[in-house]
């Protein structure tokens, strides 16, 4: 089966278990696990903050981050195709008591002019705006990159109006290889951001939670508090640092496969798909005629699997677990199917 579901599916390699099973540990609620500190500053370095917290997975990321800038009662802008709106089953309202201001953008990528609209006058009938979430790559817009300008405009922009940022940066290694800038750029201007671990870069478990120190004391508190105190989590944080080390380098590589099988696909008259907004390793695309079910259903018979983003929408995810030969054949089953 060659699966582009999602860059979630990728499976941890010999070198990678056998960093994991010789993996030095201890307690991590006392925070004495060695390979967790290790992957905390290492993160917390690459993306250019004081301190780092590893986590079990992004959503727990977001939850934290979402309640270390906000009150009960406060509003927190995203784009409407958000992870946080969409697939964190309401967790900011449960979690902590806000609610969120979704925007529609026309791409799926916020701009500063979209962002003043939303924000609230101050004005006693009005929810407080005091947080902006920002994916970068944004998912549902297929994986798109906001530059280094459009973030540093939209952060100004949200500065000037007393709110905080967080950046969901579950795909930010990537945006970072797509844009030839270094992590710590994009995250500059957030108060706290986060990488997963476990999608393109291919480690099992987690992701890491950064910002400035005394923030990240409390993200501390509040992972307990969530569950999310692990023990001896050297042996999984092992496979995120063995990740970031030798994994993150081959991202390119994704993107490169992405790009030749979104040009078969826009070649084909069953689809549509514009291969401009193909930035990384994510392609979303129409059907023609055919549902998406059906499209999938028939690549599935041909040992292919996708995933469906609306009745007519399509996303194809490349990942490290799918080589060059693998995207060779799916060209070769998408043209003998739909030319
Ligand atoms: C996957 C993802 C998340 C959630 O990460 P999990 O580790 O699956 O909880 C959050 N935001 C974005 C943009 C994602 O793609």
């Amino acid at each position: 089966m060659i699966d582009l579901r999602s860059d979630t599916v990728t499976r941890p390699t010999d070198a990678m278990r056998k960093a994991m099973a010789s993996a030095e540990v201890g307690d991590d609620v006392f925070g004495e696990d060695p390979t967790v500190n290790r992957l905390e500053a290492t993160v917390a370095d690459l993306l250019g903050k004081e301190d780092g917290l590893y986590v079990p997975s992004g959503v727990m990321a977001n939850q934290i981050g979402i309640a270390l800038h906000t009150r009960p009662g406060d509003e927190v802008i995203v784009d409407r195709s958000s992870h946080i709106f969409n697939y964190e089953t309401g967790g900011p309202s449960a979690i902590s008591g806000i609610q969120l201001h979704p925007i529609d953008s026309p791409e799926g990528l916020l701009s500063p002019d979209l962002v003043e609209q939303a924000v609230r006058p101050a004005f006693d009938v009005f929810p407080r705006s005091r947080l902006l979430s920002i994916e970068n790559t944004a998912n549902k817009a297929g994986g798109r990159v906001y530059s280094v300008e459009q973030i540093e405009e939209i952060a100004s922009l949200a500065r000037a109006h007393d709110m905080a940022l967080h950046l969901d940066g579950a795909r930010l290694w990537n945006a970072a290889v797509a844009l030839g800038v270094p992590e710590a750029t994009l995250a500059g201007p957030f108060d706290t951001a986060w990488v997963a671990l476990s999608k393109g870069l291919g480690a099992p478990v987690g992701s890491v939670l950064v910002g400035p120190s005394e923030l990240m004391a409390e993200a501390r508190r509040l992972r307990k508090r969530l569950g999310g105190g692990m023990r001896q989590a050297g042996i999984i944080a092992a496979g995120g640092l063995y990740a970031v080390q030798h994994h993150r380098g081959h991202l390119a590589d994704d993107h490169a496969r992405a790009q030749s099988l979104a040009d078969a696909i826009a070649s084909l008259p069953t689809f549509t798909l514009d291969v401009s907004t193909v930035e990384t390793n994510i392609i979303i695309f129409e059907t023609v005629k055919q549902s998406a079910e059906n499209v999938l259903a028939e690549l599935k018979e041909n040992d292919i699997q996708m995933t469906a983003f609306g009745p007519n929408t399509i996303r194809a995810t490349t990942h490290r677990d799918v080589d060059d030969a693998a995207i060779r054949r799916v060209i070769a089953v998408l043209r003998r199917l739909y030319s």
